[in-house]
């Protein structure tokens, strides 16, 4: 077991750890004859203190995700002194979408047209544009967020009509503490899915992002084609809310 959250990890503990995942990435990407640099390593934020994130950037972390807008914004400004690349990674209710906007640089989080459609609304208002990945429900878990697999495609395409939103790929959840062949489905669904997708040639469409591994099952996501893994606990520890807080249906 990790030790728990915020309080207990110091910041050499942080380090080492990330250090650690650094090595496990650069191994996942050996062993699948891929190329270190074709694997990006997100920091899942959540309940983490600015602080303890700071810890991590000065380290050598470049991108950062968070799971809620509040939290998001106040990390955000803390932490405005430091250049890194910051995602939204959890559900976006539409009420929200102007307070991320200030900060974020990509919206992995798209899982639904309706809300692909606000976004455009104000991106337009503010006359630009934002990067985001579709979100699918590769596990059709029904406690998670993001499309059904049988309707990525079409909303892909429904979604490639808002110029603002600038696709670039993919990503999923998976199964929760799973890991081994029941996580790796979930990664083949995805890399498939943005397979096929590609080959629709969808104007205004990229499809090089696969968002998709966690701290129990990032080495396989790697082995799938993952472009991005999220990790979290394994670098910060353990975190004192469940995390069906952050992913359940009730937060819509
Ligand atoms: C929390 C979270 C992660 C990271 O999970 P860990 O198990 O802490 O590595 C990845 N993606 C999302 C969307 C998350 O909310």
């Amino acid at each position: 077991m990790l030790p728990l959250g915020d309080d207990t990890l110091d910041a050499d503990h942080i380090v080492s750890n990330l250090r650690d995942i650094e090595k496990r990435i650069a191994a996942a990407c050996q062993k699948s004859e891929r190329a270190r640099e074709s694997v990006r390593l997100l920091l899942a934020t959540k309940t983490v203190s600015a602080d303890r994130i700071r810890v991590a950037l000065e380290a050598g972390a470049t991108l950062v995700g968070e799971n809620k807008v509040q939290e998001f914004i106040a990390k955000s400004d803390a932490l405005a002194d430091l250049t890194y690349e910051r995602h939204y990674i959890g559900h976006l209710q539409s009420n929200k979408i102007k307070q991320v906007l200030r900060y974020v640089n990509c919206i992995q989080s798209i899982d639904s047209v309706e809300l692909a459609r606000k976004l455009q609304d104000r991106l337009e208002f503010e006359d630009r544009t934002v990067d985001i990945l579709v979100q699918v429900n590769t596990s059709y878990e029904a406690s998670k967020f993001g499309v059904d697999p049988d309707q990525a495609e079409h909303a892909v395409r429904e979604i490639a009509r808002f110029d603002r939103l600038r696709i670039r790929g993919l990503m999923t959840i998976g199964l929760l503490f799973s890991h081994g062949e029941r996580a790796r489905r979930c990664f083949v669904k995805l890399r498939q899915l943005r397979e096929q997708i590609e080959q629709l040639q969808i104007e205004g469409v990229e499809m090089q992002e696969l968002s998709m591994g966690m701290s129990p099952d990032f080495e396989e996501a790697i082995a799938e084609g993952a472009t991005t893994v999220r990790i979290g606990m394994s670098v910060f520890g353990r975190r004192p809310t469940p995390d069906g807080y952050f992913w359940k249906e009730s937060d819509r």
